[in-house]
């Protein structure tokens, strides 16, 4: 039941819940409008996803000169990347600067995790309880809460028990972990874990890794930018920007218009080696139905399985490190050296795919009734995607109906933006929107953008509420589901399906396709938020 007898906190316009990049520039773009803003996080500063992913090695995989602010062009000519890929604490220090810079700090308030946020209908307000017993009333409520910052840690049988040390990637210790001479075992080859693990096996004396899918991972050729290339892109950023907005994931992969199978074997061949070699994510653009034609899928997923082979030493171990899945449909992995760190002797990798791990012991992992103990056992499970976050509040709108409720079949929103039933509540890239399928700060950008311009348009027109259709989520959440499946993506257990979990419904949650998601949304607001009801 909602309760709002007890005495109110801060009364505010917009209350806030995160403080990472999609925070940080909502926050701006609000208190441009005037309005008063409570931004509130866990952490014990800004940053979001890079400031818990701490693990050793962690790096962006899209380009630095691309994952960053463009709202200002004077920030994005003073900013110095020092190299093609950012570090995670060059990102942090860059958040923080961001938080500096544009002194933000006032409205952030950290160490703050938000309860629960319940819609007094009466009072026309959201109304937020924090674990340090806070109340916050606010007009309109929007969830920053980041769509991978709730880490899955599957139930492994005696989990407890371990008494060596236990970390996750997604958590990771902000003073760092010195693995030096230590038997280490870590669970898990995703993104975090291919990031992650040269690293730790060059510290620890022993690195055990445990696999259930091989994943696939292009090296991210990671170097120093040069200056002539940082001056030729900020002599154009506006256009180079614009341009990159054009692209279906929001970032330029040089996508080539053939088709694979359109050209000669040597011809594609000639281009994946091309791929390979400078390296990342523009991998997927070597012709232009990778991620739509099995067949085509195909010719990239051989190119990777060679490539594995010949730069792993043992035939076993590169056997088992070759994935048979579609390439892409799961997350494209981009590293430093993976494939090459099981060519040490000090590192293991054991496949659970045919025997699960069975437990977690006193002493380490048991597989297949053979103990391997370690001193220090992480966890690189992942996360509880796009909608864990939201979960783990508890959210009640009209007649206090629990958000888990309405979404105990799958996430329902319009546009990934609002959803019925939860008035005056936005999502920043949230299920049905792009977010995850695109870089993400262009995305963080335009929701910031759309979201402040509609709370502005909503205040200014003396509306009480403004709340998406049944019919307009419907269609919408109809929309997403029709153009997933005109991809390969709907076809493997990833997380942008909500796989990864246990008992967690299987949805398609991202929306494919930036630009004709730009256009909807500013088509949206331009008809007078058509799919909303306003309410006087
Ligand atoms: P992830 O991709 O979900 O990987 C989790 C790993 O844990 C998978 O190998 C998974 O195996 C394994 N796992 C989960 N439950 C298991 C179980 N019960 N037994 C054995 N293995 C289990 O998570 P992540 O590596 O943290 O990456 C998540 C996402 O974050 C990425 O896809 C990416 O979008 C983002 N990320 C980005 C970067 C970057 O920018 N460079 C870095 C890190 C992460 P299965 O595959 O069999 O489920």
């Amino acid at each position: 039941m909602n309760n709002f007898d007890h005495q109110p906190g801060a009364e505010l316009d917009v209350v806030v819940v995160g403080a990472g990049f999609a925070g940080l520039y909502l926050l701006y773009r609000l208190r441009e409008l005037g309005l008063s803003v409570r931004v509130l996080e866990a952490g014990s500063g800004p940053g979001g996803t890079w400031y818990w992913n701490r693990y050793p090695g962690a790096r962006c995989d899209v380009l630095s000169m691309e994952y960053s602010y463009q709202f200002s062009p004077e920030l994005q000519a003073d900013w110095v990347w020092r190299e093609r890929y950012a570090t995670q604490p060059e990102i942090l220090h860059y958040i923080n600067h961001v938080a500096d810079r544009f002194d933000l700090r006032g409205d952030l308030q950290f160490n703050t995790r938000v309860d629960s946020a319940h819609f007094d209908e009466a009072a026309g307000r959201w109304q937020l309880t924090t674990d340090t017993g806070e109340v916050f009333r606010a007009r309109f409520c929007v969830m920053a809460t980041g769509c991978l910052s709730s880490t899955n840690l599957p139930d492994f049988p005696g989990r407890q028990r371990f008494t060596g040390a236990t970390y996750h990637t997604g958590r990771w210790p902000p003073a760092g972990v010195d693995f030096t001479g230590q038997r280490v075992g870590i669970i898990g080859t995703g993104s975090s874990a291919i990031q992650s693990i040269p690293h730790i096996a060059e510290q620890a004396a022993h690195l055990t890794v445990f696999q259930r899918t091989p994943s696939y991972s292009i090296p991210a050729r990671n170097a120093p930018l040069g200056d002539a290339e940082v001056a030729h892109i900020k002599a154009d950023y506006a256009n180079f920007r614009a341009r990159n907005r054009q692209m279906s994931f929001g970032v330029d992969f040089r996508l080539r218009e053939e088709a694979a199978l359109s050209v000669s074997a040597a011809e594609r061949e000639r281009e994946y080696h091309a791929r390979w070699a400078a390296g990342g994510l523009a991998f997927l653009g070597a012709f232009s139905d990778l991620l739509v034609d099995q067949a085509a899928n195909d010719t990239a997923a051989e190119f990777i399985r060679q490539q594995i082979k010949a730069v792993v030493s043992d035939p076993l171990t590169a056997e088992k490190l070759t994935p048979t899945q579609i390439v892409g449909c799961k997350r494209l992995c981009v590293d430093s050296g993976y494939y090459e760190t099981f060519n040490r002797s000090n590192v293991t990798l054991v496949d659970v795919s045919d025997s699960p791990i069975e437990a977690i012991t006193a002493q380490g992992v048991r597989v297949a009734g053979q103990d391997y103990p370690f001193d220090s056992l992480i966890f690189a499970t992942g996360f509880d995607a796009m909608t864990g976050a939201l979960a783990k509040i508890d959210i009640r709108g009209r007649a206090g109906r629990p958000l888990s409720e309405k979404w105990a079949a799958g996430p329902r929103t319009y546009l990934g933006l609002g959803t019925v039933g939860f008035p005056n509540l936005f999502l920043m890239t949230g299920p049905g929107s792009p977010s995850v399928l695109t870089n993400m700060l262009p995305s963080i950008e335009q929701h910031a953008d759309w979201i402040s311009s509609c709370i502005a348009y909503v205040s200014s027109a003396q509306i009480k509420t403004i709340e998406a259709t049944l019919e307009a989520e419907d269609a919408w959440v109809e929309h997403v589901n029709v153009v997933a499946h005109t991809t390969l993506y709907p076809s493997c257990n990833s997380w942008y399906l909500g796989a990864n979990v246990p008992g967690k419904p299987r949805v398609f949650m991202p929306y494919i396709g930036f630009p004709p998601y730009v256009a909807k949304c500013d088509q949206v607001a331009a008809n007078g938020y058509e799919g909303f009801e306003l309410a006087h």
